[in-house]
């Protein structure tokens, strides 16, 4: 097993002379051992980092490692790595166990060796049963299993995942996902794995790096970025449905009355939708807020958050219901003033009529606060 290192690496397309740069100067360090999910929207830069980590596409810049060598002009074969593509990439006339022992074929490895290795990890996915099977034979998760397999009879020093369960149905994928975690811990190995998917992230990663547009916009541990996007990308990418973002203003007084204009020892509040919504912030945030006043915002707060509130107080914004959803373990609330949208998400015991008016309280401590401009973090729950 090793560590991968990536130092600032980029990667640009030339096609003629149009160039396009796919990945911005990445910089992560993968600890031996540890499980590293990839994870951004379509087009982002995923599979060109995995890529290049795989020794499958050229390095345009920067510094790659694999433990401590540099193997950016280290050919793919010896690099030690396995990759798992969604497209299963199986040979269609070679049966599961030919598949998975291929590879150790070709490096000349002795017939007993490879038997060995193959029924491990057969035993260890479940599908000792298939092996005489062609991919034509097996359903989809099977044919996966065999991928996989075909990586863990190589023993590589590091596993790559491009989106390995991405062509399976939602349940099976639940299923896989439990598998790949399982696999992660009695093999110890060191994962990298992308995924579109911010579920699969938070539940298989030790870290998630998310990635927009070429640009990583945050590396931490799965609830450390749920608790604390760095920007409104974050905030809206990890989470379903996403963190509430309410554009506005930071006014000057405390929001409990109308603002008076007048001097109030500084303190701000957010005011929204013409005054529709007026939410008193923690006193904790004034530091990281100094200077602000009048500024454009962008007020976040998560759905599971909001609460019904019975009276009107404070931090209590009164609302009409848009629309309901009730998924039996809860629901999940539409609910406007003016042009200010909030989802809120509550155990399903009232349910509210559409066009009630509805009163929902957003708990100061609950808030995260962005600059509009950059997106950026301001203040979050956490305090600065
Ligand atoms: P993801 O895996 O996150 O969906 P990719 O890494 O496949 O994204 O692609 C990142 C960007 O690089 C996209 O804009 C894509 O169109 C572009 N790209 C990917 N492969 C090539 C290629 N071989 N030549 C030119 N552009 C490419
Ligand atoms: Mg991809």
């Amino acid at each position: 097993m090793a560590s991968v290192t990536l130092q600032g690496v980029r990667k640009i397309y030339r096609d003629g002379s149009r160039e396009q740069v796919a990945v911005h100067g990445v910089d992560l360090e993968v600890a031996d051992g540890e499980f590293v999910v990839l994870v951004g929207p379509s087009g982002c830069g995923k599979s060109t980092t995995l890529r290049m980590i795989a020794g499958l596409e050229s390095i345009s810049g920067g510094q790659l490692l694999i433990g401590d060598r540099v193997v950016n002009h280290v050919p793919a074969k010896e690099r030690d790595i396995a990759m798992v593509f969604q497209n299963y990439a199986l040979y269609p006339h070679m049966t599961a166990y030919d598949n998975m022992a291929f590879a150790l074929t070709l490096r000349g490895m002795p017939k007993p060796e490879i038997e060995t290795r193959v029924s491990e990890a057969a035993t260890i996915l479940g599908i000792e049963d298939l092996l005489q099977r062609k991919p034509r034979h097996m359903s989809g998760g099977q044919r996966q299993r065999v991928a996989v397999g075909r990586a863990i009879v190589r023993h590589p020093q590091v596993f790559l995942f491009d989106e390995p369960l991405s062509n399976l149905d939602a349940k099976l994928r639940v299923q896989m996902r439990r598998e790949i975690s399982r696999l992660h811990r009695q093999l110890g190995a060191t994962m990298i794995y992308v995924t579109h998917d911010q579920v699969e992230a938070m539940t298989l990663g030790d870290r998630i790096v998310v990635l927009n547009a070429g640009h990583v916009q945050q590396i931490d541990a799965p609830m450390m970025l749920y608790a604390n996007p760095r920007n409104t990308f974050v905030a809206t990418f990890i989470g379903s449905p996403p963190m509430n973002l309410v554009s506005g203003i930071l006014a000057r007084g405390s929001g409990d009355t109308a603002p008076t204009g007048g001097a109030d020892g500084g303190k701000l509040h957010f005011r929204a939708g013409d005054g529709v919504m007026q939410l008193p912030i923690p006193s904790s945030w004034a530091p990281a807020l100094a200077g602000r006043a009048e500024r454009a915002v962008v007020l976040g707060i998560r759905p599971e958050e909001l609460e019904l509130a019975e009276t009107a107080e404070a931090g209590v914004v009164s609302m009409r219901v848009d629309l309901v959803e009730p998924l039996g373990n809860e629901m999940l609330v539409y609910a406007s003033a003016g042009a200010v949208e909030v989802t809120a998400r509550s155990l399903p015991r009232r349910m509210p009529p559409q066009g009630a008016p509805i009163t929902l309280r957003f708990p100061p401590e609950r808030l995260h606060m962005f600059d509009a401009e950059t997106t950026d973090s301001l203040a979050s729950r956490s305090g600065g």
